[in-house]
């Protein structure tokens, strides 16, 4: 469970985030939904540590982690413009965080295996980002933060360079990986179908306030 308490920031005069209070339960695929500029993307890095807040804290798995260093909350981010190593494969950008951590050689062949497996990229081992379509480059990126384990996935609007075609398929997909892997899973988008199609649960922003909270057919079937 991450629980935001008290959130604020403001850049200047202006309030990006205005006292935001939002839970976020355990395994949950929960969306942060809202126009540009309501806060979505400033709360998601706060919550991965990017952002130091003016007031409110940050709290994961039962943790305080207001303070701590990004590298050392436990998540995995995904930027909608992601940044591989160019002159790594596919395995190796996926192994990186485990290779980092010296883990045996052996667990990392199987882990990432077993991730290019679940994101669709088996046969694309040995390939270099510049080889990969755009979908395929943001499925290596979630297998990339997938592989150290973290306790909490942080999507900033991963598909919002894609066209639509891809963007629907990717949905599809992610929603395929989270009933798989369960880590609690936070998506940052402006696309209302989106976070009506993949989330469990929705956050809608707006000014940097929360309006509402609640599951897809709460918030948009009520008669
Ligand atoms: P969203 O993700 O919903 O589009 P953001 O959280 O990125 O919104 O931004 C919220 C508001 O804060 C925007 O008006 C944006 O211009 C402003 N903002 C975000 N980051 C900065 C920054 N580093 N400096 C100044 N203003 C910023
Ligand atoms: P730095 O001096 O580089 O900001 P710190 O050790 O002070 O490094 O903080 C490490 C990380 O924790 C930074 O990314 C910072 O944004 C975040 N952080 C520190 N204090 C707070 C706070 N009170 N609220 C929110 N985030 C914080």
């Amino acid at each position: 469970m991450i629980t935001v308490t008290g959130a604020s920031k403001s850049y200047g005069d202006f309030a990006a985030l205005d006292d935001v209070s939002l839970e976020i339960p355990a395994g949950t695929l929960t969306a942060l939904l809202g126009p540009s500029g309501s806060g979505k993307s400033t709360l998601l890095r706060s919550i991965a540590g990017l952002e130091r807040l003016d007031a409110g804290t940050v709290v994961i798995g039962g943790r305080d982690l207001t303070a701590v260093a990004p590298q050392k909350r436990g998540i995995g981010f995904v930027f909608q413009h992601y940044a591989a190593f160019k002159h790594m494969t596919v395995r190796d950008n996926v192994a990186f965080g485990l290779s980092i951590r010296k883990r045996p050689k052996a667990e990392i062949a199987r882990k990432v295996d077993d991730l290019l497996e679940i994101v669709g990229l088996d046969g694309f081992q040995h390939r270099y980002p510049a080889q990969l379509s755009g979908g395929q480059r943001q499925r290596m990126a979630l297998a990339r933060a997938l592989a150290v384990d973290p306790e909490v996935l942080l999507l900033d609007e991963p598909f919002g360079a894609l066209d639509a075609k891809v963007r629907a398929d990717l949905r599809q997909w992610l929603r395929r990986l989270h009933d798989e892997v369960h880590v609690t899973t936070v998506l940052v988008t402006h696309d209302q179908e989106e976070a009506l199609d993949v989330a469990d649960r929705i956050a809608v922003l707006n000014k940097g306030r929360i309006e509402q909270v609640g599951d897809p057919v709460s918030l948009y079937d009520s008669p």
